[in-house]
């Protein structure tokens, strides 16, 4: 399912990170309350204060869809594109700025302003060290747009859905764009990872299935996150897992002692985790006062009550 995406290489940015013009980059708004007065005044100020051309830009994702929009009201110009599928709404966001910056190149105003409502981008762009591709790709840009044509590139960041009419417009593009053919650009490799992870996961999960382990009785279900017992002494941790495989000195240490496997004394059966916990008569009381569970998965699920 993967095999048409294509992903972005790593690169190393053209630009030395000392020598690097990072972008004057105003995140003034973020001060401001969303949908309140102070909020939209300290918008139309840098909007109209500026001089510059006004460049709104936004990404959208839906289900298996992601899309970019730039949008340029004073020359009535609407960029759009229809990104591979698993591309993220960061990638978006990102694509955007870039297509905003490519549009930029190819005209040859000096003043430009990019509106966009993606703070963690502004962020992004701002770090002197990036990792993502998209990321360094930008700051080259932008650093090219500098040096060689002296344009003067700002950035602002501006709420989403407060009613800024330009904002609004980028964001009603980038829905329309998600009918458009989709383009075959890569993507950063991050998009897919979760991807990958889950996939994985459930080879996993098959090859768990078939096995006969004790431990599959307690865990049926592998997780996709590793599970930490939180908040438990290290050695209560070690009495959870021993149980949790099935493997412990009382039931097991025959084997090094070299000796027959021993029984249960009371129940006269063989003597395992399993017939301790669940089974055996002499602990009956013990497993009515602690409200033990009456199978190994919800003993293991509940831990606390070992
Ligand atoms: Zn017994």
């Amino acid at each position: 399912m993967l095999k048409e995406i294509k992903i972005k290489q790593e690169i190393i940015s053209e630009v030395a990170p000392w020598t690097m013009k990072i972008p004057e980059i105003d995140l003034s708004i973020t001060k401001y309350e969303k949908n309140t007065e102070e909020c939209k005044i300290k918008y139309e100020i840098i909007e109209t204060n500026q001089n510059c051309i006004a460049i709104y830009t936004d990404g959208s994702k839906k289900a298996n869809s992601t899309s970019s929009a730039v949008g340029i009201p004073s020359k009535k110009h609407t960029i759009l594109q229809h990104l591979p599928q698993y591309a993220s709404i960061y990638t978006a966001e990102l694509t955007a700025i870039e297509m905003a910056l490519n549009y930029i190149i190819r005209n040859n105003n000096t003043k430009y302003i990019i509106f966009t409502d993606s703070l963690s981008s502004l962020i992004a762009i701002k770090h002197h060290r990036p990792n993502n591709p998209l990321i360094i790709v930008i700051q080259n840009l932008i650093h090219q747009n500098i040096i060689t044509n002296n344009n003067n590139i700002n950035k602002v960041w501006v709420p989403s859905h407060i009613g800024i009419k330009e904002n609004e417009k980028a964001d009603t593009a980038a829905n329309l764009a998600h009918g458009l053919p989709i383009s075959n650009i890569p993507i950063p490799f991050t998009d897919i990872k979760t991807i990958i992870k889950g996939y994985t996961n459930s080879l996993w999960q098959q090859g768990w299935n078939e096995t006969k382990k004790f431990l599959k009785i307690s865990t049926p279900k592998i997780p996709f996150k590793e599970l930490k017992n939180i908040n438990m002494p290290r050695l209560h941790q070690t009495v959870v897992n021993k149980i949790k495989i099935g493997h412990t000195k009382i039931t097991h240490s025959w084997i090094l002692e070299k000796i027959k496997q021993k029984n249960c004394e009371t129940c006269r059966t063989k003597l395992t985790v399993h017939h301790i916990i669940l089974e055996c008569i002499k602990y009956s009381d013990q497993r009515k006062r602690h409200n033990i569970p009456t199978n190994m998965q919800e003993v293991v699920l509940n831990q606390m009550n070992i």
